[in-house]
C-alpha cells in the first residue's frame, strides 16, 4: 500500500459526517439527467471533497462545512416525485466521505422506486474496500461505480461519463461489491 492509498483510507475514515437522518449537499437536485449514467437520471451532489484534483471543475465543493444539510427524507420525497428515471447518481463533491447518509438514500430509492443506483468516486474501488465500514457498506448497495480522482494530463473528453483515462466505470455485484464488468 502507497502513501496515497494510506491517506485515501484515511480521509474516508475520518471524514466529518452530517447528523444523523441529515446529509450535506452542494446543489438542488437533478432529473432527466444523460451525462452521469445510462438512462434519465436523478442526480444527487455531495458535499465535501478532500481529494482536490487539479483542474476540478466543482471546486467550491471540496469545503465541508459548505453547502447545505438537509433531512435524508425530504431528499426521498423529493426524488418520489420525479418521474420516468432509471435510476439515481451520487456525485460530488465526494459521496465517500458520507457514505452513511448516501447509502440509506441508495436503500430506500432502490425498495420504493425501483431505480438503479450509481456513484461517482474520487477515491478507488480498492481504497474504498480497504476503508470498509459505511464506505464499504454503501459500494455494496451500487449498481455501478465511477471511480478514481480527476487527473488533468490525462484528460478525454471523449470518454462516457468519466474526465480522464484513469477513471473506470466498475458495474458491480448488488449486495457484495464484487465487479462484473469493467468499462
Ligand atoms: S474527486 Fe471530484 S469533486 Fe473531488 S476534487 Fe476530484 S474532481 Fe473535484
Amino acid at each position: 500500500m502507497n502513501e496515497w492509498d494510506k491517506k485515501a483510507i484515511k480521509n474516508i475514515q475520518t471524514a466529518p459526517q452530517p447528523a444523523d437522518g441529515f446529509i450535506r449537499l452542494s446543489g438542488p437536485l437533478e432529473h432527466d439527467n444523460i451525462v452521469n449514467g445510462d438512462g434519465l437520471r436523478a442526480v444527487i451532489w455531495t458535499q465535501g471533497c478532500p481529494n482536490h484534483c487539479k483542474g476540478c471543475q466543482n471546486p467550491e465543493t471540496w469545503d465541508f462545512a459548505g453547502g447545505f444539510e438537509i433531512e435524508i427524507k425530504e431528499i426521498c420525497d423529493r426524488l418520489s416525485k420525479f418521474p420516468g428515471q432509471a435510476g439515481v447518481t451520487f456525485c460530488g463533491g465526494e459521496p465517500f466521505v458520507q457514505p452513511k447518509a448516501c447509502k440509506e438514500i441508495a436503500d430506500w430509492v432502490r425498495k420504493n422506486l425501483g431505480w438503479n443506483v450509481w456513484s461517482f468516486s474520487g477515491f478507488k474501488y480498492e481504497q474504498i474496500k480497504a476503508a470498509g465500514g459505511d464506505a464499504w457498506e454503501f459500494l455494496k448497495s451500487l449498481d455501478a461505480l465511477i471511480d478514481g480522482p480527476f487527473i488533468l494530463s490525462q484528460k478525454d473528453l471523449g470518454l462516457k461519463y468519466r474526465g480522464s483515462k484513469n477513471q473506470r466505470l466498475l458495474h458491480l455485484k448488488l449486495g457484495t461489491g464484487e465487479i462484473l464488468s469493467q468499462e
